[in-house]
């Protein structure tokens, strides 16, 4: 097997002493903030000396991106999340305007010990609430919080700081360097880590920290900041702080093995929220017009049928879920923290947009049952393992699951909480119903025409930025024939509930699934046909979902009398899906520029460097998401906003590269020497 790499390695919890009211890291023998007064003295180093109050006083302001090595805590973030809640109270900035803070943690703290912390600093219980709330478990990679009421985006990456930057895409305005004073903590304070904060820095990106140590301000001072030493806090005699002089230009050229053709200038590419077109009202659509329209861009969103969410996103019921794995692959990677994000951001979106629980969705756990030996073989590997802590993937007996499911079964799972099923449609139909989206149906889009660097889509425009999420359609211009997307045909029967069937409370997921009822039925599925192009719907099908359900958990199906059901009824979908089974998630490639400048892959020059890939100025894609609409769509959505809006990102640099839009073309290129 391949040996897992530090991605999927166990996140250890804080071992936090209390010395009274302060806590004391025993990993590192120090403070994580002042005896004296913490709040003062973050204000003091990280926020005064990184010029917040003045930066962020600015209509003009959209975005601010603040990177912190050591997120603790929490109290920087906290600190600085109070500030911009102040400032926008106060009418200084735009009320769209969205704060963005990435901080990477190699200990997370534990709830209780965050609650702790939290209680320290009432002032800011109106964001330590939400904080607790949407606090992630640990499990190694970035976890994506939202607080609506101030327009505050926090990347919480866990893991160790170097390894993380080194995997973060995106630009940042204010570096706030905490994370122990050198002497104490050596081995992050390294020249690899200054490395990436000169490449992660935007132009007059500004840095504050609270050592004055010779090793930091010379590691500063190479990647292009000028540094000064000013006064520190309390009996502190002196701190740094810097302004970069000189970002690192783009890179220009890189060898085979950076994969350059994937590498995105975000400081040249960025843009200013303005005017943006989504084409398609599905999961893909609604979800990407919902994270650009919190980020202040005026959305367009053309859908060519006359109903949204008509197509694949259009059953009745469908569920959040991952398959667990632990080959630490980008693909596995790309689904694990697709689904972590999406049972916190539907289930806090839903309950915000006032969707009714239970009658639309309920996020109260998936039940993946042990179906078969290898099913149940992978499910205690996982275990023995701790893959993930069971706060997320909870072990049950047959006996456990009767108690919490009241299912009748023989078989042992797993609870997968923070998952659930969700009405696709009713999501789609809230998320475009809100402020700065405009909804068009019955608006068919043919063609896209870049003038100026801004987009016509047949007559409407113009546009800074379009983004295709019309699963096949999406490959219908002449700018986006290179992707490969392919229907695989699904059928769901819909099983009427029976007095018994309505206890059923849970989503189970076994080599079909069953949802609870809603409207008075079951959603049962799916099969899985890619060879087949048929829209009708087949009886053998039917029976297919029928039989799963029957070996899997006899005694549900005789609750719902399945044999007397039939003919049964239901529906026929075609997934988009790609010949990698990955989405494609991104920027599109300018492919005269891919033909041209990378045709020496195809003649096996592979060791000598390549120029950075070149993409069409603003056209993203979301598409390929196959059986897992939920789950990925909004994880695409948020990677989407990030690219444009040059914000970190939610996935890492390799996972990036695994759903790029340029992939195939990439590969065809390569074959073509074979
Ligand atoms: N900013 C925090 C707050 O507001 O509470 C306090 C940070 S505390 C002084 C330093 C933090 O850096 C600790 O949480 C520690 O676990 C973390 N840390 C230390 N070395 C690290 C590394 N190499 N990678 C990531 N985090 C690290």
């Amino acid at each position: 097997m391949k040996q897992p790499s530090t991605y999927s390695q166990i996140i250890q919890p804080a071992k936090i002493e209390w010395q009274n009211s302060t806590p004391v890291s025993e990993q590192f023998g120090d403070v994580y903030f002042s005896r004296d007064s913490g709040a003062a003295e973050s204000r003091y180093v990280f926020l005064d000396n990184n010029h917040l109050a003045q930066r962020w006083h600015s209509q003009q302001l959209t975005s601010f991106t603040i990177a912190e090595t050591g997120f603790g805590t929490g109290l920087n973030f906290m600190c600085a999340a109070d500030l911009w809640r102040t400032t926008k109270l106060s009418g200084a900035l735009s009320p769209n305007a969205h704060l963005h803070f990435v901080s990477v943690e190699k200990y997370p703290l534990s709830k209780s010990d965050l609650q702790h912390a939290c209680q320290l600093h009432p002032q800011y219980n109106w964001l330590s609430t939400c904080l607790l709330q949407q606090y992630p478990a640990p499990v190694a990679g970035s976890h994506r919080l939202y607080f609506p009421e101030c327009n505050i985006t926090l990347t919480l990456i866990y893991g160790e700081a170097i390894n993380s930057f080194q995997q973060l895409e995106g630009l940042v305005d204010a570096w706030f360097l905490d994370g122990f004073a050198p002497a104490k903590n050596p081995d992050m304070w390294q020249p690899e880590l200054f490395k990436h904060i000169g490449r992660l820095s935007h132009e007059h990106a500004t840095a504050a920290t609270f050592t004055a140590a010779g090793v930091v301000k010379r590691g500063l001072q190479s990647v292009g900041f000028k540094m000064e030493k000013v006064p520190g806090f309390g009996s502190k005699r002196d701190m740094l702080r810097g302004t970069i002089a000189t970002p690192e230009p783009a890179a220009q050229n890189l060898s085979h093995a950076e994969k350059p053709w994937f590498h995105y200038a975000y400081r040249e590419q960025c843009k200013i929220p303005s005017k943006v077109a989504i084409i398609g009202a599905g999961l893909a659509g609604a979800t990407a017009a919902n994270s650009l329209a919190r980020r202040g861009w005026q959305v367009s969103v053309f859908e060519k049928e006359a109903q949204i969410a008509s197509h694949g996103s259009g059953n009745p019921s469908g569920i959040t879920f991952t398959k667990l794995s632990l080959h630490d692959t980008p693909q596995n990677r790309y689904y694990q923290s697709a689904y972590l994000y999406a049972c916190r951001y539907l289930s806090n979106t839903l309950r915000r947009l006032n969707i009714k629980e239970g009658k639309d969705w309920r996020f109260n756990g998936v039940l993946r049952l042990a179906y078969n030996e290898k099913e149940a073989a992978d499910q205690a590997a996982l275990l023995d393992a701790q893959y993930w802590p069971t706060e997320l993937m909870q072990p049950l007996t047959p006996e456990q699951i009767h108690q919490i499911t009241g299912l009748v079964t023989d078989l042992g799972g797993v609870m997968l909480h923070g998952g659930g099923w969700l009405n696709p449609a009713a999501l789609c139909h809230t998320l475009l119903q809100q402020p700065d989206i405009s909804l068009h149906t019955g608006h068919a889009i043919n063609q896209l025409h870049l003038e100026d660097r801004r987009w016509f889509l047949d007559d409407h425009g113009p546009f800074d930025a379009v983004v295709l999420a019309s699963a096949f359609d999406c490959s219908h211009y002449s700018q986006t024939g290179h992707l490969p997307l392919k229907p695989v045909r699904g059928q769901i029967s819909f099983v009427p509930q029976t007095e018994e069937s309505s206890n059923l409370r849970h989503a189970i997921n076994y080599n079909g699934y069953i949802n609870p009822a809603r409207e008075g039925f079951h959603c049962l599925g799916a099969t899985f046909t890619p060879k087949l192009g048929t829209p009708e719907q087949r009886q053998e099908d039917h029976q297919w979902n029928c039989d799963q359900l029957i070996s899997t958990l006899p005694n549900l199906a005789d609750q719902l009398c399945l044999p007397d059901a039939h003919p049964l009824q239901g529906r026929v979908g075609f997934r988009c899906q790609t010949p990698d089974y990955l989405p494609v998630v991104g920027p599109l490639p300018n492919q005269e520029y891919f033909q041209d400048q990378y045709k020496d892959l195809s003649k096996g020059f592979l060791k000598r460097t390549f120029p950075v890939g070149q993409t069409l100025p603003g056209l993203f894609v979301s598409s390929g998401h196959g059986s897992r609409g939920i789950t990925s769509t909004c994880f695409g959505a948020e990677i989407i906003a990030s690219y444009l809006s040059g914000e970190p990102q939610i996935a890492d640099k390799d996972v990036l590269f695994a759903i790029h839009p340029a992939r195939f073309l990439i590969r065809n290129i390569i074959r073509r020497s074979r």
